[in-house]
């Protein structure tokens, strides 16, 4: 049995799979906030290159990968997936687990999978500078790389709360070539909102989406990028699974369970997508999208359309939401701290094609430390959600007495979080559970959106 099965370079994915074109019942379309009409591509185009407005509205079960992004993904890919024998040992378990290991790119995270194609597209539409925001820093970082491969020039709205816990990953961004500005910033009407209703406030995802949309919006030069949420991320992510499928192949294994944290639900449509294909075709496979109790738009949010961002700048988008003014509380899986989930994870969850969990952070890092010891790699706060979910179904198999074949996401490595593992070992990480009633606030707000 091998510990690590590595692929060639040749094996990098030709394709992008979208899974649109297999979903039982496709996604209901964005709407424009005031007529509650379907966008068009055209509304979008001021945001966004016209080849990624293409890929978020395709139909098209593969689209082809340019050879100048396949060219970028060798610097870091294929990744490996790894048998994750000593935590079988340390949990005493006769399931197999596999993880992959998306850490290996050079901002550490899956990120860097759709920065490379968004940067090229930008680049290749003319577009001089992109902005961007980010939450913990894996985006910023990322798009910061790809931005710099392509020669674009990239600025970052930060999340305050990270911007302030994690430095490191704003110098990174500056050794990349970026701007980094922590959010709510003075730069923008949406930040000088915030910042008058509550000049502490530790800032969302949401909003330093608002505020990179604002200026990108009011300048030509200028497009967005997303990491996260929108069809076209998600679809650059499926060559995680791709190559997964590949791996065990090799290894003759099909995994009984997929497990992966859920921010937006890139790295977690990333690895399951092309699975989902095959259950969508007649397999069982369970798929389970990990997020932190304290921001459960999956298990406590509605089914409704929602601004992605705070500011409400975005199209409405149908999904898992727990309202766009909701500001999670102020966890150090800043990946995790957003209000809602994409679309097309969130169509797949209401049609039972996915499942949801949410764990509190102290089961979360307690997984993660248990994870570093047995195999060596530090995981991002993010990625531990995914493994303390591994350990559930471990748990849950044991009791049942059968064994079963896990495969999950690692993510990202979290060697610019440790100020995270700090606090744990400090002691000073709580659980956080919102009420019911702080929970139906922000979703209140929404329900004046909703079309007839
Ligand atoms: C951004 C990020 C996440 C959350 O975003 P998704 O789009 O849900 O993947 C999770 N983990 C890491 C390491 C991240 O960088």
């Amino acid at each position: 049995m091998e510990k690590k099965i590595l692929l060639n370079e040749k094996d990098i994915p030709t394709q992008w799979y979208n899974i649109v074109a297999d979903m039982p019942n496709k996604p209901l379309p964005p709407l424009h906030p005031g007529t509650k009409q379907p966008i068009s591509g055209e509304d979008l185009a001021p945001l966004f290159p016209m080849d990624l407005i293409q890929q978020e509205v395709s139909a098209e079960r593969y689209i082809d990968i340019p050879e100048e992004v396949r060219d970028a993904y060798r610097i870091w890919r294929p990744t490996p997936l790894i048998r994750a024998t000593e935590l079988e040992k340390a949990l005493g378990t006769n399931c197999k687990i596999y993880y992959k290991y998306e850490g290996t790119s050079p901002s550490g995270s899956h990120k860097p999978n759709t920065a490379i194609p968004q940067a090229y597209y930008n680049k290749k539409a003319g577009v001089k500078r992109i902005i961007t925001e980010t939450g913990a820093g894996q985006w910023g970082t990322a798009l910061s790389f790809a931005c710099a491969h392509f020669g674009i020039d990239c600025e970052v709205y930060m999340v305050r709360i990270s911007f302030n816990q994690k430095p490191y990953r704003k110098i990174l961004m500056n050794t990349f070539g970026a701007k980094v500005y922590a959010s709510p910033s003075t730069n923008t009407q949406a930040g000088r909102n915030a910042l008058e209703a509550n000049p502490d406030t530790p800032g969302s995802l949401g909003l330093a989406i608002s505020e990179a949309i604002e200026i990108a919006a009011g300048d030509e030069d200028t497009k967005y990028s997303l990491g996260s949420v929108l069809n076209h991320v998600l679809l650059h992510q499926t060559i995680i699974g791709q190559e997964a499928k590949k791996q065990l192949e090799y290894t003759g294994d099909y995994p009984d369970v997929i497990i992966a944290p859920l921010g937006g639900g890139s790295n977690f449509a990333g690895l399951s997508f092309p699975f989902i294909k095959d259950k969508i075709a007649g397999k069982e496979v369970r798929c389970i999208a990990v997020e932190p109790a304290s921001c459960p738009k999956l298990t406590k949010g509605k089914f409704m359309y929602d601004f992605g961002d705070t500011q409400g700048y975005t199209p409405l988008l149908p999904m898992y939401t727990l309202g766009h003014t909701f500001t999670p509380a102020a966890i150090h899986a800043g990946g995790l701290r957003y209000h809602g989930a994409s679309v097309l994870c969130s169509q797949l969850l209401k049609d039972g094609l996915i499942e949801a969990s949410a764990i509190q952070q102290l089961e979360c890092f307690e997984a993660g430390v248990l994870f570093a010891k047995a195999e060596g790699i530090v995981p991002a706060p993010e990625a531990n959600h995914g493994i303390a979910q591994v350990i559930r179904e471990v748990n849950r198999a044991k009791e049942e007495g059968v064994s079963k074949t896990i495969l999950f996401n690692l993510c990202g490595h979290g060697f610019v979080d440790m100020a995270a593992y700090q606090d744990y070992f400090d002691g000073k990480l709580v659980n956080h559970s919102f009420t019911d009633e702080e929970l139906t606030t922000a979703i209140k707000d929404i329900e004046a959106l909703q079309p007839q």
